[in-house]
């Protein structure tokens, strides 16, 4: 996309500009701090265009130069941010890392991004950010003539109504179910002790369902409040994940499956939540012997990585066989009761909330959650946490 037809004027438009953000900064620094901002620079037709432009959206807005400084922005991205300023850098104001990167990826690429992003306080808000590059001439890159501009749009109204819908329609189609053989046990099926045993059979399956689900929900809403306090006890990855690993040997008999283990014989600490890593394992075991049950067995390695800023950190990753997952579900596999194949989800006793649940787990340890499937091929979950330096406690 192109914001002009005729390069050199595009040009000129960002000469104007970084000029007026210069003289700005210049007379920012030369002036006594508690002074009020004079006008001894006369702002360019093109930035009163802009910001009348700017103004006039109804969302968030947010338009900088291709060094991320802040060339205007509008008063409802003003309350998001409120720290912005004409001709200071974005990144200080955003103080968020996607949407930083977003930007610096959209300046390197020239390719649209997009990101979701959340916040708990003062009530759980969702959102989607737009990071659009826009040349100004002769397409995006270094060197070249370019704004970005961010658009913020407001997802609450839409996740709030769809995580109400979901929860009742996981809710109602086990009720029904226990519901439904309650009338026949009461009705035709009365006299019937064959037919008695096996109803209330499914009955308590369907009533697990029910149980296991609300566990979920209000494991999630649990992490989901304590997700800005960053847990602070040393704890061994290994550990956790051999202990997981033996509670789910009776489900791995049962699928017919190996698990393996591959692990250094020192122990892998970070700074975590026992129970809640307990949890994300579960899980991600849990699941491969699930969905990957054909693939006759799952490899879990433990081991000591570094991140690409040489940050020292625990990788665990858990590999099935089994049929693995199309690269469209990929990215939305985290997202609340997204699944592949409900049907098979549900046959498995399935919540839709697993990986959800390992998502929001991994965001209060500030670690990392890969997937690598191929279909046919089996599938590969990798966490990363940050490791720590400090002794388990005895
Ligand atoms: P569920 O309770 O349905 O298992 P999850 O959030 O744990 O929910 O997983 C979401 C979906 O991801 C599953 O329904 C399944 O379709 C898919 N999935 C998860 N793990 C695997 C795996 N190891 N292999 C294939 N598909 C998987």
């Amino acid at each position: 996309m192109s914001a002009t037809d005729d390069g050199g004027a595009g040009q000129g438009w960002l000469v104007r500009l970084s000029r007026f953000l210069r003289a700005r900064a210049e007379e920012r620094t030369t002036e006594p701090t508690d002074a009020p901002s004079s006008n001894t620079v006369s702002t360019p037709p093109e930035i009163v265009l802009l910001d009348a432009v700017v103004s006039g959206m109804p969302d968030p807005m947010v338009v900088l130069d291709q060094d991320g400084r802040v060339i205007a922005f509008n008063p409802q991205a003003a309350a998001l941010a409120p720290a912005l300023r004409r001709g200071e850098p974005a990144s200080i104001a955003l103080r968020m890392p996607e949407l930083v990167e977003a930007i610096r990826a959209a300046n390197l690429t020239g390719k649209a991004q997009r990101i979701e992003f959340s916040a708990r306080l003062p009530s759980p808000r969702w959102s989607e950010a737009f990071v659009a590059p826009i040349a100004l001439s002769g397409g995006h890159g270094p060197g070249r003539a370019g704004v970005v501009v961010i658009t913020v749009h407001d997802l609450t109204p839409i996740r709030r109504a769809d995580f109400v819908a979901n929860v009742s329609h996981e809710l109602r189609t086990p009720l029904a179910a226990i519901t439904g053989f309650i009338d026949t046990l009461q009705g035709p099926a009365r006299d019937d002790p064959n037919a008695r045993a096996r109803f209330l059979g499914i009955m308590q399956t369907q009533a697990w369902r029910m149980a296991r689900l609300i566990d979920d929900l209000l494991s999630l809403s649990r992490i989901e409040q304590r997700a800005h306090m960053r847990p602070e006890t040393p704890v061994d990855l290994v550990g956790i994940v051999r202990q997981v690993a033996d509670g789910l040997q009776t489900l791995a008999q049962d699928r017919d499956m190996q698990v393996e283990i591959t692990a250094p014989s020192t122990p892998l600490v970070v700074l975590g939540d026992r129970d809640e890593l307990t949890r994300l394992f579960e899980n991600l075991i849990e699941n491969g012997l699930k969905y990957g049950a054909s693939g006759k067995r799952i490899d879990i390695a433990c081991a000591a990585g570094s991140t690409p800023g040489g940050k020292g950190e625990a990788v665990v990753s858990v590999r099935d066989y089994g049929p693995g997952i199309a690269a469209e579900h990929l990215p939305r596999l985290t997202e609340r009761f997204y699944r592949v194949d409900v049907g098979e989800s549900r046959a498995q006793g399935g919540t839709g909330l697993g990986l959800a649940l390992v998502k929001h787990i991994l965001n209060r340890h500030r670690g990392r959650l890969t997937i690598d499937s191929k279909e046919g091929e089996g599938a590969t979950f990798t966490v990363r946490l940050q490791s720590s330096a400090l002794p388990l406690p005895r």
